[in-house]
């Protein structure tokens, strides 16, 4: 996109963020994707978001597509925007989201799948919580709403958004056997929140492992 001065700006730090997550081993094969919402001047752009069916080990700034508020992408670009762009957009309806990120790590695959019938996980008990906006103890609970997985992409947006918490703090949610969605206000914030839950998600794996359930 050329109307956008500052677009390169942006695609280069979501590019560096897709690597950084699959550098982690939290996007195998071709999956994840990324976006960041980008300012009133792109409109009627709403965010950048990386292309569906690329290597994000190996994201290129060019591999970011900005797209409309019907997931199109602007100015003819001719790459395809991810496949799960419309969760994506629900999101950017949200309050205070400056970017979304998401990933398919093991420990996230596993623990959606076995508290998919509890519907959510709570986390409690971790130092590293306070790593998350606004938590400043540890002995506090955050909750993961767990969501069945779908083809429909459409669909799934339009059964999450209405569960989503609106009134207290919400930083992201599960897929049942799929993965993790996490954002935040800017794209450092929805990053640091990532590297939080997937390090707590690492965790709470080997507690249940080994047979000590902190209870979904
Ligand atoms: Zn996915």
């Amino acid at each position: 996109m050329d109307t956008f001065r500052d677009f390169k700006r942006y695609a280069d730090q979501l590019a560096e963020t897709a690597r950084w997550a699959a550098g982690k081993g939290w996007a195998p094969a071709t999956s994840t994707n990324y976006s960041v919402r980008l300012p009133d001047e792109a409109a009627p752009a709403i965010c950048a978001i990386t292309a569906s069916g690329v290597d994000k080990e190996h994201l290129d700034p060019a591999d970011v597509v900005a797209i409309d508020s019907d997931g199109r992408p602007m100015n003819g670009h001719p790459l395809k925007p991810s496949a799960e762009t419309f969760l994506h957009l629900m999101l950017y309806r949200r309050e205070n989201m400056g970017a979304v990120l998401h990933t398919h790590s093991v420990a996230g695959a596993l623990l959606s799948r076995s508290a998919e019938a509890v519907g959510h996980l709570t986390l409690s008990g971790w130092e590293l919580l306070k790593g998350l906006d606004g938590i400043d103890r540890h002995d506090c609970e955050v909750r993961l709403p767990i969501f069945p997985n779908s083809q429909d992409i459409a669909g799934l947006a339009a059964l999450i958004e209405p569960c989503l918490p609106r009134s207290e703090p919400c930083y992201g949610f599960l897929l049942a056997g799929h993965g993790l969605y996490v954002w935040g206000k800017d794209l450092s914030d929805a990053k640091r929140h990532l590297e939080v839950f997937e390090y707590l998600l690492q965790c709470e794996r080997e507690v249940r492992s080994h047979g000590h359930n902190t209870g979904a």
